[in-house]
């Protein structure tokens, strides 16, 4: 068996793990978060319904309680406890299914108003920089396909949403009859990791009748430290907020957690009462039956490695590992940046997206006097592949005003500056013989 694994599946395997992946967004691993899932393995329950096993439902309220409070997230996020409010948090499989719920119950809730005939109507707004989780909820979700606005955004606002064509594009639906009612903001865009405005949305989707969701499923990690908070300001305004543990935050995949301040729309939406799962605390409305909360009937013990991950590095710990990368993609950012073939600036259109947490985006500046796009896009992707090709690191890339923009990632937890400089040298000399100039 082992000699299987290591000749058939280790050679197939990419190693996120690896010091030296920056790819896509990070997907942590500990050992906090490895014994937590052992430890759920082993147990191996089915915690649908708070009778399937209690432990698991309370842990889950409890842990999201504690990091919903180390997010600062408003009081009417958590667990009502023996206050009133109906909030609350809960463990997804991932981001999406978390942007599925919230979505499903967003539309119930407005069809409840305006009437169950009017599904063609309902329209959804984000941006062009907005997860393509919202898309597939769309379609799971019944949206029409025209009715996915995805706004423009560009450098001049760093790809963030600005509020004013939210404002114009709801108008607009409104007057020819259509019916807005999900308005998705992000903390941390996968393309760039830009941060919307979230108050100024959340005030448009107040008054406008509309459900309000915040997505930091990447860049919601580095909130738990009080210099990145205010990234977060504004959710106040939300009725939704979630973030993947799964990603920066040494908890093994999958963990996303989401919260949020009405958890009557989401039962509304997802729940069903079957007679071979009745039982009298359910009947009774005593306990949470998360079964009601997701799009599955089973789901795992997520919570325990949360949990392991919270009690064994404890709060100081964890900020000190966020601070750390986003150290390291500073040094990353300095390098690029003392490089005059590289750019972190497009010359006409300001910087390619500024460094907000850990991810760098920049470009290989094209040979003096070729500013041909096409060209220069070809250039980046070349130098992608050549770079990944050497087996020594893995990037990714995406595009930001339609430049093949590449993407440095630093999570990886044992990624340490030397990686980096590492990283860094293999890009240089890729580029060096891509260009035909050696570094001077
Ligand atoms: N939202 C954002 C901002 C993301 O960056 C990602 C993935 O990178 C997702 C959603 C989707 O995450 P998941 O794979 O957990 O569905």
């Amino acid at each position: 068996m082992i000699v299987d694994v290591q000749s058939k599946i280790l050679p197939g395997v990419t190693h996120w793990q690896s010091p030296n992946f920056y790819a896509y967004y990070p997907s942590n691993s500990s050992v906090a978060g490895f014994l937590g899932e052992m430890l759920s393995a082993a147990i191996n329950m089915v915690g649908f319904s708070w009778i399937t096993s209690p432990a698991a439902t309370e842990l889950e309220m409890i842990v999201l309680d504690w990091l919903g409070k180390l997010l600062k997230l408003p009081q009417e996020f958590l667990s009502p406890g023996n206050c009133s409010g109906h909030g609350g948090g809960v463990i997804q499989g991932t981001a999406s299914e978390a942007v599925l719920v919230v979505l499903l119950a967003a539309r119930d809730k407005t069809l409840r108003r305006v009437g169950k005939s009017a599904l063609g109507k309902l329209v959804v707004y984000g941006s062009d920089q907005t997860h393509s989780a919202l898309q597939k909820a769309c379609q799971i979700g019944g949206v029409h396909p025209e009715n996915c606005r995805l706004l423009k955004t560009d450098s001049s606002t760093n790809y963030a949403l600005p509020p004013e064509i939210v404002s114009e594009a709801i108008s607009h639906d409104i007057s020819i009859g259509l019916i807005p009612f999900f308005l998705c903001g992000t903390v941390g865009t996968t393309s760039s990791a830009t941060v919307d405005p979230l108050y100024s949305l959340g005030k448009i989707a107040k008054s406008n009748d509309m459900w309000f969701h915040v997505d930091a499923a990447y860049a919601g990690s580095a909130c738990i430290c009080p210099e990145y908070r205010k990234y977060l300001d504004g959710v106040e305004e939300a009725d939704s907020f979630n973030m993947n543990a799964h990603k920066w935050f040494l908890t093994n995949f999958d963990c996303s957690t989401l919260w949020v301040k009405d958890r009557n729309a989401l039962i509304q939406s997802l729940s069903t009462n079957p007679e071979f799962l009745k039982n009298k605390a359910s009947q009774a409305n005593l306990v949470v039956d998360y079964k009601d909360w997701q799009i599955p009937l089973g789901r795992r013990f997520r919570s325990l490695k949360l949990w392991m991950v919270l009690r064994l590095y404890g709060v100081e710990n964890l900020q000190h590992y966020l601070r750390n990368h986003i150290e390291l993609a500073k040094y990353f950012e300095e390098c690029v940046g003392q490089d005059s073939r590289f750019e972190l600036c497009v010359p006409t259109l300001q910087v390619v997206a500024p460094r907000l947490f850990a991810l760098v985006c920049f470009r290989l500046l094209p040979p003096v006097g070729d500013n041909e796009v096409c060209r220069s896009n070809k250039l980046n992707q070349v130098l992608l592949e050549a770079v990944n090709s050497t087996g020594k690191l893995f990037i990714s890339h995406t595009a930001l005003s339609g430049m093949y923009t590449l993407r440095f990632a630093v999570g990886a937890p044992l990624t340490e500056r030397r990686h980096i400089a590492a990283a860094w040298k293999v890009l240089q000399d890729e580029a060096s013989t891509l260009l035909g100039t050696p570094l001077q």
